[in-house]
């Protein structure tokens, strides 16, 4: 029985005894790190989302670190992004020495809006980095035709979407590059985890041999150089040929991942039914904005934003943290945070996703939050905004 002194989180893992056996019976085994495991969690991701390659990494950000490498972003280049993101998705172009460029959101779906892509192409551009906000995949058809018309890179930012669809097709299965996270609160679990999706075998091999030292002992991958041409063929020889880091996963982190993609579709459907309860409740208050989600797609539900219209927000978002309502607020425009004021962006160029940030509340959804819990934040919602 659910009490009113507990705190809702805004998002929670969910994780079961199949979870905890998985984990249990790999640390029994042979492999602790990047072993049979991380393999066949790579195999089923690849699977699901439809691509045909996957590397596991060690966190989401690493995931958007490599892809960025891979797709040959250096300095000089700008990336251009969303602002109404986690910082990992511009921090991932600054590592890279390029420049993180901000393109607005579209008011309707808080998605980067592929006009305000256009308006920011230079001929610096190098690839763009759409996030799917909130686990709403964004307008990929517009993107993929704008990439095309300048030939940029695609890697799509799907640390809210894994499992989210648009017209049919699953997040992994549009563009160069597709990165997860698998931090807690997302839609599976490694505790920390990543991974990068992609069609295109070159790009996975540059993925793999960034993710681990720049390392191969792949014969077809070696570099013939005075200094090698003796030891080629000995059992000890391996060479780094690029620079790369130690970004691997643990075998027993996969093995979790496994267990819990066995679950992805009935945590989804969990999370959706949220959304579908939270916005019957909403829809016809006026002072309350609910997500709109256009025909033929599905989201996958990471958050649950609402927009409070009359200008309350604040005085709404303590009410409800008081109530023992874990809200929250994703996110602070990442071109506000000090760093990046600090390095030249300033706070007018977006001026839906500064709009948007002055009038929006995440509410608790995750696969765990039980009927009464929902019915406690809807009716605390309700009560907070009437007065
Ligand atoms: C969580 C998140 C990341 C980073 O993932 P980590 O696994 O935490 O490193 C990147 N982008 C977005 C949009 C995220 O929400």
């Amino acid at each position: 029985m659910f009490s009113k002194k507990e705190k809702i989180p805004y998002g929670h893992q969910t994780i079961d005894e199949a979870d905890i056996q998985a984990v249990l019976s790999v640390l029994q085994s042979d492999y602790l790190t990047t072993g049979p495991s991380v393999e066949a969690f790579e195999k089923k991701v690849a699977q699901y989302t439809g691509a045909g390659y996957a590397t596991a990494v060690s966190n989401g950000t690493a995931a958007l670190h490599i892809a960025c490498l891979a797709a040959g972003i250096r300095e000089g280049d700008e990336v251009i992004t969303s602002p109404l993101t986690f910082a990992a998705s511009a921090n991932c172009i600054l590592y890279c020495g390029a420049r993180p460029v901000f393109a607005d959101i579209d008011p309707d779906t808080y998605n980067i809006s592929p006009e305000q892509i256009e308006q920011k192409i230079t001929s610096r551009t190098k690839a763009l980095i759409p996030v799917h906000f909130a686990g709403q995949p964004c307008d990929m058809d517009a993107i993929a035709q704008i990439a095309q018309k300048y030939d940029l890179t695609v890697i799509e930012d799907g640390a809210h979407a894994l499992g989210a669809s648009w017209h049919g097709k699953k997040t992994g299965a549009f563009s160069a590059m597709t990165s997860f996270s698998f931090h807690p609160v997302k839609p599976i679990t490694t505790g920390e985890g990543g991974m990068v999706v992609t069609d295109d075998v070159q790009l996975h091999k540059k993925l793999c041999l960034l993710r681990s030292h720049g390392i191969t002992r792949d014969e077809a991958q070696m570099q013939e150089t005075e200094s090698s041409c003796k030891d080629r063929g000995e059992g000890w020889y391996y060479q780094q040929v690029a620079l790369g880091f130690n970004y691997r996963m643990t075998d027993f982190q996969a093995a979790l991942g496994i267990s819990q993609m066995d679950k992805l579709d009935l945590f989804l459907k969990k999370r959706r039914r949220i959304a579908q309860r939270y916005d019957e409740a909403f829809k016809d208050r006026p002072e309350i904005g609910i997500p709109y989600v256009p025909k033929g797609v599905q989201s996958g539900w990471h958050l649950y934003v609402i927009r409070i219209r009359n200008g309350r927000r604040r005085e709404v978002f303590r009410r409800l943290r008081e109530a023992g309502i874990g809200v929250n607020v994703h996110y602070i425009p990442v071109y506000r945070h000090p760093y990046y004021q600090q390095h030249g962006y300033d706070t007018t160029h977006c001026p839906q996703a500064e709009k948007l940030y002055e009038e929006m509340i995440s509410l608790p959804i995750f696969p765990g939050l039980g009927r009464e819990q929902q019915d406690y934040v809807m009716e605390e919602v309700l009560r907070v905004c009437g007065g």
